[in-house]
Parts: structure tokens; sequence; C-alpha cells
């Protein structure tokens, strides 16, 4: 059996990943690390303090020492802002938008991908984002790119959201998907982009289940 190893999901938003993620977390019995949370708990930090997230002269004031901690209770990442859970208030739809744009200025990310790598050099997990198997991990030992129509994960996030009582309009969200799929794979530094040696798999027409075997099928653990 491996002693460490790191699973590397990347994909453009509401393709799937984080389903995906929580059911191999489960299967594999190893920790899941939602990459995605901490530019958002970024943009929700730059929110806090009034600055525009395409401001990177504002943003670079503060992201060097931004007080982000990430931790686990009972398998589940809690991600810790200025010492507070910000896990669910990070979800709502008005801070994706703001995180999609937060993670187009480069010291966000180098800070994020420095914290991402120390988490992944420490600990089994399987990874999810953008950039993970391209740049944050390039040597993973497995890495998997997902996708989905635009018009499925819309819908996808409206179900979402409106299960935690969030309404958001079908076309609204479309727009945004698209909107934040052009930011991620148009981004000059470390866009979205489908590693050379990842297994590419589109889930529009297949459920969570499916998704989950056709991944364990590649992985020995
Ligand atoms: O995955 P999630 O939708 O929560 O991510 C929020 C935003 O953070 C995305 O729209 C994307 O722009 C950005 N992101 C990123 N790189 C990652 C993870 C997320 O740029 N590794």
């Amino acid at each position: 059996m491996k002693k460490h190893i790191n699973i590397a999901l990347d994909g453009p938003s509401g393709s799937g990943k984080s389903t995906l993620a929580k059911g191999l977390s489960q299967k594999l019995d190893i920790l899941y690390l939602d990459t995605g949370a901490m530019y958002r708990a970024a943009a929700l930090k730059a929110a806090r303090l009034g600055i525009d997230c395409l401001d990177e002269q504002a943003v670079g004031s503060f992201i060097d020492d931004i007080d982000l901690k990430i931790e686990y209770i009972d398998g589940i990442q809690h991600t810790i802002l200025d010492g507070r859970d910000v896990s669910s208030e990070i979800r709502k739809n008005e801070i994706s938008m703001k995180a999609s744009e937060i993670s187009s200025l480069r010291p966000v990310r180098l800070k994020m991908v420095e914290l991402q790598r120390k988490i992944a050099s420490e600990m089994s997990c399987i990874v999810d984002g953008r950039d993970i198997g391209s740049y944050v991990l390039p040597d993973a030992e497995y890495k998997f790119y997902i996708t989905a129509d635009s018009s499925v994960r819309a819908e996808r996030r409206r179900r979402e959201l409106l299960q935690k009582g969030e309404d958001v309009p079908f076309e609204k969200l479309k727009s945004e998907i698209e909107r934040r799929d052009y930011n991620d794979s148009h981004r000059e530094f470390a866009p979205l982009v489908k590693a050379a040696d990842a297994v590419e798999i589109n889930t529009s027409s297949m459920s969570e289940e499916e998704v989950l075997q056709k991944v364990l099928s590649f992985v020995r653990w």
C-alpha cells in the first residue's frame, strides 16, 4: 500500500468535481482539499475590506498576510478566515464571481498555491481545482479532467443553490458559468487547462455514481 497519494481533479465550474471528490474521499478514505474554497475566502476577505477583486495593488496589500487556514473535522474541510469558520459564507453565489476575478491575480495564485502544495505534501488527498494537475501538483499520482456542457453545469448549480435556500435564475447562472470559464481559461498565469497526462471525463450524461466508478477504475490504492 502506498504511503502518500495525491489525486488531481481539474475542470470548469460545476462539472461535478466536488461531488466526485467527496465520493472518492469516502471510498478511498483520504481527505479532500477544495482549493476553490481558498480563492473564495480570499474574495470574501477583499469584500470585507471593501477592495475590488481586480485591483491588483489593493489585493496585494493584504494577500501575503491573509490569515487563512484549512482544518478538517470528521474528515470534512473547514475554511477558516481570520479565526472564523467561513465555510458556508463563501458558497454564496455573489462570492463565486468575485473568486473568479481574484483568482486571476498572480500574487493571489502564488500565495494559494504555496498553501496547497504544503497541505498536499503533508497528507494524502484528493485536490480539486483548475490548475492542480498542470501546475500545482504536476507529479500527482492520478490526474482527471472533469467537464460537462455549460447548460448541465448551470442546472446542477441551480439545484445546489436552491438546496441552500438561494434561488438564482438558470440563465443568470449559465452566463456566469460561461464568464468564469472564460476567466479561468484565459488568465495569463496558471490557467484552466487539461494536463497532458490527465484522463478526461465528460459527465454531462453520466450519473454521480457512474463518474465515481469510472474514476475508481483507474485508481490503485
Ligand atoms: O471551484 P470553485 O467554483 O469553488 O472555485 C471558485 C473560483 O476559484 C473559480 O471560479 C476559479 O476561478 C477559482 N479557482 C482557481 N483555481 C483553483 C480553484 C479555483 O482559479 N485551483
